[in-house]
Order: structure tokens, then sequence, then C-alpha cells
């Protein structure tokens, strides 16, 4: 899931943007930034869901710990206020994915890393 957020916005160098600072950084060099935060273990459903992992630079993920207003802000600008809505909903669920849930889950991250690397997603 990390690589393929990481990937997801860049550029054909590799660079994307952290959605809570703007900063420009190869991707390398971003975080996987959680909206709605999971546990060390990281087997909660809303892990996975790509709306709530987004790009982030250390500074905004771990020092500011995600950098929260300007993250919302992102979030409602780009996806509207509705999602974030359904990610604060489903993260007070806790759905904890099994391990058939996550064997399922890693193909299509896989075919997600490689459309992220051919460039098939929008760059921000
Ligand atoms: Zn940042």
């Amino acid at each position: 899931m990390s690589l393929f957020t990481r990937l997801k916005w860049a550029d054909t160098k590799g660079f994307s943007t952290c959605v809570s600072c703007g900063k420009r950084l190869h991707y390398k060099n971003l975080n996987a930034g959680h909206f709605i935060h999971g546990t060390p273990s990281h087997g909660y459903k809303y892990d996975y869901n790509e709306f709530n992992v987004n790009p982030q630079c250390v500074r905004c993920n771990k020092w500011l710990h995600g950098n929260l207003v300007n993250y919302t802000t992102f979030l409602i600008l780009k996806y509207g206020q509705e999602l974030v809505g359904q990610l604060q909903l489903e993260g007070r669920r806790k759905i904890k994915l099994t391990e058939e849930d996550l064997l399922k889950l890693l193909p299509e991250l896989e075919a997600k890393v490689v459309k992220a690397q051919n460039g098939e997603y929008n760059v921000i």
C-alpha cells in the first residue's frame, strides 16, 4: 500500500506532492500518510483505503502527526465532504481484515502499483 500511495500521483521523474503542505519530493522520500490512523499492526480496512492513505512528507506525517487540518482540507477539495465523513465513520468501526481479505488485496495493490508506474493516475 505504501509504494502505491507514494507512486500514484508521481510524475515521470518520480516526484509527487505532500497532500498537506504541497512540498514536492521524490516518492522514495515521501511517506504514506493515513488520514484515519490504524494501529501498529496495520490490519484494518481503512489502512488499505486509497482515499485514506495519501503521500505526505515526513514533517507532516510524523512531526506534525499527520498535519490533519491541511489533510482534511485536501480531502474535501479533492473528493468532497461526504468522503471525509465516510472515512471518519469507517475509522470508528475498526473493521479488522482477515488473512483471506489481505490475500485478495495483494494482487489488486500490485496491479495498482503497475498502473501508477505507467502514469495512469493523474499527477497532483
Ligand atoms: Zn508536508
